[in-house]
């Protein structure tokens, strides 16, 4: 019977290699084939053979029956997984070598087998099958391109395709749609960490492990030590074995009762307090990092389930790795890239490096490694965001790492930075890092925008071009103001302009492609309005001056008019991570450009700043300081910043001017290490040389973490002078109520008035 089945396999397989024609599938809308499940198909096997007929029929109106292998065999079939008709043992092997996800197709004769791995491989066999050979295209979560014809025709194919990562996430709203991720081929949090409404255990999940409200006061010793105190709002005291003791039984419980669950997070709380007892420092020494102990925790949990997979984190604190323990096979080690430059490949970007040498010594220790990575601006989501040529670059360096999960953080929504494009080649990349970028973007931007594409890829190439030219750390916490002097400069912009008008006019007879355009030209549209909010009254402000007077430009009023149409139009929710809404964007802009300059005699007056503001926070320079327009809770946009350091501002007010009131402001916003200054005195002089005292002011001294902006005013009472001084005294390390006491703050100015 080997003998007998060897031979067989040896002609299935030759038959193939001489007979290379095409397979006619649907000839003319007809067909004589079925699709074949095994009698006892799984729920994947189910899907992936729908999913198959109801794209053949798209394509050809022809609907395949779906059958059980009982039904007798006939020539023309499609197989679904490992069906009777499969004597083949090499086939049957092949299987096993497919992994979770992976697949095979392959033709026999007038056959065509699709076979998947031991997970949705066999899903994935089909959509790739519907993709790469019936050229079927799903762009977004609600486009999909299907080519109508009523022939089906196939060249004869032997196609293995094996993931390189187990686990693809690309975190974004498309995903939620489950046709949209089969065909790309991704999975969701909820696939892998919970098991129903439950919610598993994913991230920062020690808090949830060992609740503080539970046992701190009956064991503070199992807390960390900070500055000589156990305290419940940092980590662990990992040294001690009771904590081992209550993590393992409060995993074996949460374990029992949802054994489908593979993979479990037994990892450290958001915050960098490590336990500083004696036994705990004498690890982290020996081990020349926290993550040691970490590791030995986690590893010890490991064994205690031996069929799970327990991740953790190597953050913060515990990012560089141990040098002795190394994680157990069934642990996972999660990295995370938050901080990093986004316009550079992080392997060659200098900036990286420290993170780099993290990730390759942790790939020596590990073959499981998660990352974390961060594909979209949070704090300004409607910004161009030219990060595109770094994917490709940086998922390579991640597998060569060997990085086995991805969670690509890119939040994609409609309309953002073309977030469908983004999660479309991140799914292909995540795939295969190898493949071939420029032709998945073509095909994206043909298929998608239609006869706009070509206009849209010279915005997309010059974006990036001007990207590189600048040189600029592309931060995720970035501004589209920061980058109005390169990327988002005057000429720039006025070139980007004329790409969307060209794009607009050649798909203006197709109301829907049109709608995807003009999403695309939605980061445009905001970054000119923020630019122009950042100088009102600038060369690139809201206003102009006509006749002496300012008046606001037309074209900004029905710019920010259509922008809030679009943004109702397309249903778009936030336009930035903290859930900025369109309605509260719209109110605000017109509350910021609503400003009374009249009565202001420092309105445009010269302004000098000594130091200079840090570069980071700079803006449009010390003339912010009296351009108008005060600053608000958006600490990236006029304000001016200082970090660890005092600050001196002179207001040069032109002559000798009599002056009743002085005002400056500044900002306190502790989340982002911006604190007010201790004290700012006012001073004021002829020359500019000799100044007199007028007052050193405080602010509200029990702020903490409450958001603040807090107006110095001084009263002058008819005081004649050409100068005026503040000096602002900065706390320059984060007090002692803060989570990162000690770390550099910051000193945010802004606006000064005179009356
Ligand atoms: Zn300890």
């Amino acid at each position: 019977m080997i003998k007998k089945l060897f031979i067989l396999s040896v002609l299935f397989f030759s038959f193939s290699i001489l007979k290379a024609q095409n397979i006619t599938i649907v000839n003319n809308g007809k067909s004589d084939y079925c699709i074949v499940v095994p009698a006892k198909a799984s729920t994947y096997e189910m899907t992936a053979a729908k999913l198959l007929q109801e794209y053949i029929q798209k394509i050809s109106k022809c609907e395949l029956p779906i059958v059980t292998d009982k039904n007798q065999s006939k020539k023309q079939e499609i197989l679904i997984g490992l069906t009777n008709r499969t004597k083949d043992n090499i086939i049957k092997n092949k299987k096993k070598t497919l992994k979770e996800d992976g697949y095979y197709l392959f033709t026999n004769e007038e056959k065509l087998l699709i076979l998947g791995g031991s997970g949705k491989g066999i899903i994935y066999g089909v959509t790739g099958f519907l993709e790469d050979y019936l050229h079927c295209r799903r762009y977004s979560q609600t486009y999909e391109f299907i080519p109508a014809k009523g022939t089906i025709t196939i060249p004869m194919i032997d196609d293995t395709q094996i993931p390189p990562a187990d686990i693809r996430i690309v975190h974004c709203e498309f995903t939620k749609d489950s046709t949209y991720e089969y065909f790309r081929k991704l999975v969701e949090i909820k696939d892998i960490w919970n098991d129903g409404a439950y919610h598993g255990y994913f991230v920062h999940t020690l808090q949830r492990i060992i609740p503080s409200d539970k046992y701190f006061k009956t064991h503070p010793e199992y807390f960390s030590v900070v500055n000589g105190v156990r305290v419940p709002w940092g980590q662990y005291c990992l040294s001690n074995p009771e904590v081992l003791k209550v993590a393992i039984a409060h995993m074996k419980e949460q374990i029992t009762k949802h054994p489908n669950i593979k993979y479990w997070s037994v990892s450290q709380n958001d915050n960098y307090y490590s336990c500083e007892c004696d036994n705990c420092k004498a690890i982290d020494l020996e081990e020349g990092s926290p993550s040691g102990l970490m590791i030995r925790f986690v590893n010890e949990i490991a064994k205690a389930f031996p069929d799970k997979v327990i991740t953790t984190l190597a953050y913060q604190y515990t990012r560089k790795p141990p040098l002795k323990t190394k994680p157990l096979d069934n642990v996972m080690i999660t990295l995370c890239t938050i901080e990093l430059n986004r316009s550079k490949p992080i392997e060659t970007d200098t900036s990286s490096a420290g993170f780099c040498k993290e990730i390759i010594d942790w790939g020596k220790l590990t073959k499981k490694i998660m990352l974390w990575d961060y594909e979209t601006e949070f704090s300004s989501s409607f910004g161009p965001f030219p990060l595109y040529n770094t994917l490709q670059p940086n998922i390579q360096f991640f597998t060569k790492n060997n990085v086995m999960a991805h969670f690509q953080q890119c939040n994609g929504k409609h309309s953002e930075n073309f977030g469908e494009l983004k999660c479309y080649l991140l799914s292909k990349l995540l795939w295969n890092p190898y493949a071939d970028v420029d032709i998945i973007i073509n095909d994206f931007m043909n298929g998608f925008y239609g006869d706009a594409a070509m206009y849209l890829r010279q915005y997309f190439d010059m974006l990036h071009s001007e990207c590189k030219k600048a040189d600029i750390h592309l931060d995720i916490y970035g501004n589209p103001v920061w980058l109005a002097q390169n990327i988002l400069s005057d000429i720039n912009m006025i070139k980007y302009n004329q790409l969307f008008d060209k794009a607009e006019k050649a798909v203006a007879s197709n109301p829907e492609v049109l709608g995807r355009v003009k999403a695309a030209r939605l980061p445009i549209m905001f970054s000119a309005m923020e630019i122009a909010k950042s100088d009102l009254f600038g060369p690139r402000g809201w206003y102009r001056e006509v006749n002496g007077k300012y008046v606001k430009k037309p074209e900004m009023n029905k710019m920010l008019e259509d922008f809030y149409a679009l943004c109702k139009h397309d249903s778009i929710q936030a336009l930035n991570e903290k859930g900025l809404t369109p309605e509260f964007y719209y109110n605000s802009t017109l509350r910021t450009i609503d400003v009374q300059v009249e009565g202001n005699l420092a309105f445009k007056k010269k302004v000098l700043c000594y130091p200079q503001p840090d570069p980071k926070y700079y803006g449009m320079g010390p003339q912010l300081l009296t351009n108008g327009v005060r600053g608000n809770e958006d600490y990236k946009i006029n304000w001016l910043g200082w970090e660890d350091l005092d600050a001196s501002i002179v207001v040069d007010m032109d002559s000798i001017t009599t002056m009743n009131e002085v005002s400056i402001s500044t900002l306190h916003l502790p989340d982002v290490w911006i604190i007010h200054p201790t004290s700012v005195v006012c001073l004021v002089s002829d020359d500019n040389i000799n100044y007199k005292f007028v007052d050193d002011l405080k602010p509200d001294a029990d702020l903490k973490y409450k958001t603040d902006i807090h107006n110095f005013t001084f009263n002058l009472k008819n005081t004649k002078a050409k100068y005026i001084k503040f000096n602002l005294t900065s706390v320059k390390k984060l007090p002692l109520w803060h989570a990162y006491k000690g770390s550099k703050a910051w000193i945010f100015v802004d606006e000064i008035t005179v009356k």
